[in-house]
């Protein structure tokens, strides 16, 4: 059994003569996050689109869940669009049915899950009830039930959590992080920097259709380490060797950015500041960048260039 479900080699695609993803080569796994980044107009919904087999690639191939999309292939594929629309007038669950048929399911089975889907969701009161009578969160989560109601193994979401308030979003990330234990993989496109970080395995950055970065989000955010350590306690930090210059710490509360000398290393760092009988650390942590400074920074060359 394969274990990617994406495959994605040098695709491209142009809109007439603008070229709005230029080969763009990446691979999702089965049971991982993958976080598709990029500033509006990137290339991230032509990618997805390529994906989904909604308009096909000029150059490069794509194979999903181990081979071409075929119609049969899709039913095992759920898409969460950012534009989405709802049967408004019909109840929640003869909506959720509807569309577990077109997906291929019984009524009966599809029924039983969207019930279980909306008990998760904390949704089953509403199950009768007209799906315009729901707030947008509620209908939100509906439609990500919709997405994952026929058991998919690849579900693709456009930006996930626009739109929901924190508790519905631990709601919603509890559910993607319970489908990647079993050994589902989602790909979701996303602007909120956060959201990468805590939830995100692995990544791909473009930014005007060009691949910037790709791989796992651990990695990436220590390829653009500083040489600095930020810490927080007591001290006079400029007085320790190796420190080249202290700022204050950009997240504003105590702390200081230590930048160290070229032969200087945290741990000759950390080692003087143990032996200072007057300098005291509640933390010392590399200075890694949050994904945020690394978007800003490789976007903004991107506009430089
Ligand atoms: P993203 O999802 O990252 O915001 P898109 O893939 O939607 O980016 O768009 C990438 C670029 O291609 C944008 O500049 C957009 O204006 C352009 N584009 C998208 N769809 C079409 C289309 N059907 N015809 C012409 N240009 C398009």
């Amino acid at each position: 059994m394969t274990t990617t479900a994406i495959t994605t080699r040098h695709i491209a695609k142009a809109y007439g003569d603008f070229q709005a993803v230029a080969d763009v080569h990446f691979d999702v796994y089965k049971g991982e996050i993958f976080a598709l980044l990029g500033p509006n107009g990137a290339g991230k919904s032509t990618t997805i689109r390529m994906i989904l087999d909604i308009i096909k690639p000029d150059k490069g191939s794509i194979e999903v869940l181990g081979g071409k999309l075929t119609e049969a292939a899709k039913n095992r594929v759920g898409y969460l669009p950012e534009e989405r629309g709802l049967y408004k007038s019909v109840s929640v669950i003869e909506m959720m049915v509807y569309l577990g048929k077109l997906k291929g399911m019984a009524g009966k089975d599809a029924h039983k899950k969207a019930m279980g889907l909306l008990q998760k969701l904390e949704l089953a009161d509403f199950a009768k009830k007209k799906v315009s009578e729901l707030s947008k969160g509620m209908q939100q989560k509906v439609q990500f039930a919709v997405t994952v109601i026929h058991d998919p193994e690849l579900i693709i979401i456009d930006e996930p959590f626009s739109g929901l308030d924190p508790v519905n979003r631990m709601v919603i990330r509890d559910l993607l992080f319970d489908f990647r234990q079993r050994g589902g993989a989602v790909v979701m496109s996303t602007h909120q920097m956060n959201q990468v970080e805590e939830m995100a395995d692995r990544m791909l950055m473009i930014s005007r259709g060009q691949q910037k970065l790709y791989g796992a989000v651990d990695d990436i955010r220590k390829q653009f380490a500083l040489h600095a350590i930020v810490v927080e306690g007591k001290g006079d930090w400029a007085a320790l060797p190796g420190v080249t210059q202290v700022e204050p710490h950009s997240n504003g509360r105590s702390g200081a950015l230590l930048h160290l000398a070229e032969n200087a290393t945290s741990d000759s760092v950390l080692a003087a500041i143990a032996q200072s009988p007057t300098m005291q650390i509640e933390k010392f942590e590399l200075a890694i960048p949050s994904l945020d400074d690394i978007f800003i920074r490789v976007a903004g060359e991107d506009k430089a260039s």
